[in-house]
């Protein structure tokens, strides 16, 4: 008999979870307190990439998961990824430098560009730098769209998508995690449990006493009006400003990817960042700030995914980590192949929940 599995969380990750379960057969039920699509990956930057500053192992893994995003755009009807490739200088010559010869090393398709280059790949720019990498590999994702055909494929492939519906604990049987009970006490038996459920994972973990030490840093992502052109081809990472342009047109802008803590000044900086951003990209004269977004990052207590079982239950997952938009594809193969055969790939040795820096 097929599992039964519960997915509690509509986000990316867990859309892609219920979509790779729902494909190995399992019998899914994915429950979010929204109306799918998540939070964290409605206020995300969604760019997809294994750029600098991991250690090499979290390097491939990241890697390893852009392949997925390809592999999905074949699988899953509706999943588009912009392999719109990354130009990046946002750091001091002798770090772009540091970063170049190690991650080239490693494999990466990075490649020095000098200033008539880049303004080749991005000829808005009013001061193209002197030397940046273009990273042609890396793209971006409307995620929620994204997450939406996943489970919309999920539930043509058996899944039920239950929405506008908030867990208010863990069931516990036995020593064993038997589903969950909604705010309105209605109880969902399942044999597995997922928690997918990024900010609210620790909560929902609590209520059977299982700990997972984690974070949830703001970040201001800036939304202009709608351009009536395309003004950019890729991604754009320059020193204290990051951008790209939604499928939709409008150009987006963060203090880096990940967005930075407003600290209540949030209508400030969503002006300053269009300031800067009308400053370094020709034709933007007339956009506007239409909206900001001030998203947390669901982010493990050393910065890295947690992906596994969780405080000794049986019949309890979880999975939650930044960067989530790159890895969803990757952490839902691994951890639907977990759950349905029982089988753990070694690539996520480093990311057990137990981990020490965790509990
Ligand atoms: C500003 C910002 C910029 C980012 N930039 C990037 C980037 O460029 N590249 C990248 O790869 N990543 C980026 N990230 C990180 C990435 O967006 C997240 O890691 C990812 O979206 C997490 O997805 P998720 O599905 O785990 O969480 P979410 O999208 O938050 O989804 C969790 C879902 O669980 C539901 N839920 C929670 N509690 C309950 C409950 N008790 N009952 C029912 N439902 C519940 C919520 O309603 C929500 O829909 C960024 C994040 C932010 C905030």
């Amino acid at each position: 008999m097929a599992k039964q599995v519960l997915v509690v969380g509509a986000g990316i990750v867990g859309a892609s979870i219920a979509w790779h379960l729902a494909k190995a057969g399992c019998r899914v039920t994915v429950i979010d307190a929204g109306d799918g699509g998540g939070l964290a990956t409605a206020h995300s930057f969604a760019w997809i990439n294994a750029t600098w500053g991991n250690p090499e192992r979290y390097f491939h893994f990241r890697r390893r998961s852009m392949a997925g995003w390809r592999r999905l755009e074949q699988e899953a009807p509706g999943v588009s990824v912009d392999w719109c490739g990354g130009l990046i200088w946002d750091m001091p010559a002798d770090q772009l430098e540091a970063y170049a010869e190690e991650h080239g090393r490693w494999g990466y398709g990075l490649r020095r560009v000098g200033r008539d280059e880049a303004l080749h790949i991005e000829p808005n720019l009013v001061s193209p730098p002197g030397l940046a990498l273009h990273i042609a590999e890396e793209g971006m994702v409307e995620p929620v769209a994204a997450a939406r055909a996943l489970l919309a494929d999920a539930v043509a492939s058996g899944a039920l998508l239950v929405a506008a519906t908030r867990i208010r604990e863990l069931l516990e049987r036995g020593g064993k995690i038997a589903g969950a009970v909604a705010e309105d006490g209605t109880i969902l038996e399942a044999e597995e449990t997922v928690v997918a459920a990024g900010v609210g994972t620790a909560r929902l973990l609590a209520t059977v006493g299982a700990r997972l030490r984690m974070d949830t840093p703001p970040g201001l992502i800036m939304h202009s009006t709608v351009a009536d052109r395309r003004l950019l081809n890729g991604m754009v990472m320059a020193p204290d400003l990051h951008l790209r342009q939604t499928r939709e047109g409008r150009l987006i802008a963060g203090a880096d990817f990940a967005g930075a803590d407003p600290k209540g000044r949030e209508n400030e900086m969503a002006r300053d960042l269009l300031g800067k951003l009308k400053a370094a990209l020709r034709g933007t004269e007339t956009l506007e700030v239409d909206f900001f977004t001030v998203g947390h990052r669901p982010t493990p207590a050393d910065g890295f995914p947690a992906i596994g079982r969780v405080g000794g239950f049986e019949g309890l997952y979880v999975t939650v980590l930044h960067s989530g938009v790159t890895l969803a594809p990757i952490v839902g193969e691994l951890a639907a192949r977990e759950i349905a055969e029982g089988e753990r790939d070694g690539d996520l040795e480093p990311y057990d929940p137990g981990r020490a820096e965790l509990v």
